[in-house]
């Protein structure tokens, strides 16, 4: 799968990875640990916004995310979302919400990144 390595924003350090790193960290969404990753899920419900350029997002991820997001009148997740480049691996399903990019490098790939699982 081929990654871009020329990314304009902060990468995450695990090794390979291209995630856009947390406010707080040094770690993407996907890398950083659970304290991490509930403290940026709190922010993702307050701003309704969450930014996971690079990232990849396993089905157990975009679930919290979604979870996390905002709802919206008809109960259904609301969230402007940055998904340039992130890669989503298994049976991801964004199910009733509704993802108002706000990216131009919208670039979803739901490629055969599965890994291990
Ligand atoms: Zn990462």
């Amino acid at each position: 799968m081929a990654q871009p390595t020329d990314v304009s924003w902060t990468t995450c350090e695990e090794a390979g990875c291209i995630g856009i790193r947390l406010a707080e960290g040094r770690m993407c969404l996907a890398h950083a640990n659970p304290e991490m990753q509930a403290e940026a899920l709190l922010l993702v419900r307050e701003t309704g916004t969450i930014d996971v350029r690079g990232v990849p997002i396993t089905r157990e991820l975009l679930k919290q995310v979604l979870d996390a997001c905002p709802r919206g009148s008809d109960g259904q997740a609301v969230v402007h979302a940055r998904f340039g480049y992130a890669t989503f691996t298994g049976d991801a399903s964004f199910g009733e919400a509704i993802f108002e990019a706000t990216s131009t490098d919208y670039v979803p790939d739901f490629g055969e990144g599965t890994g291990s699982s």
